[in-house]
């Protein structure tokens, strides 16, 4: 965990991994996602406890992606989500079983053992305002990377936590994705006053980043679009993804599943 500003600490994981965030408050904290690996969020609740020693007044969800979700169950203070978290956190439980039958490594099958889905218990419609204490903190419920993704914006100090509507440095995950509602997600990043973006995925970054996801988001939607247009099937494009000119960036295995999900919705 980095301090960011004077309330903002902000735990950028190294490859590719999701990040996670703490904004302090007067006399708590608020948890802005944990992680996949039950390991990672209880070593930032022991950063907690020994270098800032409040409680824990809420937990955030920015999208119910198990990789910003699987430490829920450490919480026991109020879990926030979107309206729409419910019923895809339904899709987590339901999936799990697969996951654990499938998960080949050791490690990762001992921690998916341990994960019990903690579902979230108050929900963003489309604004909530944390005003209970200081500084003030605003969720506003976006849409686009998944139906459920939010923002958490501490205006006072003009940080934005984004979740994964930013991946930063590397290819984002399309796989339930709404590109038309994530460009206009964007749009709404770039205007809402904030400075600092901490992304979901990658380093704490600027305005230019949120306008290169957007321009990403554009060209691939264009380009396949054309691609399918000349005739191409998605399992040509999915087994040659340069047709799709984009930026080189980490974790290029994602584009191949993002054309096979994306190639009938363009
Ligand atoms: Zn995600």
């Amino acid at each position: 965990m980095i301090r960011l500003t004077p309330s903002v600490y902000f735990n950028p994981r190294e490859a590719g991994a999701s990040n996670n965030g703490i904004i302090e408050r007067d006399n708590d904290v608020v948890f802005v996602d944990t992680s996949e690996w039950l390991k990672n969020t209880e070593h930032d609740l022991k950063f907690l406890s020994t270098k800032i020693g409040k409680p824990v007044r809420f937990l955030i969800n920015t999208h119910h992606h198990p990789d910003h979700t699987f430490g829920n169950q450490l919480f026991t203070c109020d879990i926030i989500a979107s309206y729409r978290a419910t019923e895809m956190f339904k899709q987590n439980e339901t999936e799990l079983p697969t996951w654990l039958k499938t998960e080949k490594e050791k490690e990762a099958l001992e921690n998916l053992c341990r994960v019990k889905i903690a579902y979230p218990n108050v929900f963003v419609k489309d604004k909530l305002r944390l005003d209970d204490s200081t500084p003030l903190i605003e969720l506003t419920h976006l849409g686009g990377h998944t139906p459920d993704s939010l923002v958490v914006h501490v205006p006072k100090e003009r940080v934005i936590f984004t979740g994964d509507l930013i991946f930063q440095g590397s290819h984002p995950f399309l796989v339930g994705s709404n590109i038309d509602e994530w460009i206009n997600a964007l749009e709404w990043l770039q205007k809402c006053g904030a400075k600092l973006f901490l992304p979901g995925h990658g380093n704490a970054c600027g305005v230019t980043e949120v306008l290169l996801m957007r321009e990403y988001l554009s060209k691939f939607k264009t380009n396949l679009k054309s691609l399918k247009s000349r005739g191409l099937s998605a399992k040509e494009i999915a087994g040659n993804p340069d047709l799709l000119q984009l930026p080189g960036l980490d974790k290029p295995q994602r584009v191949q599943r993002n054309v096979l999900y994306q190639y009938d919705k363009v």
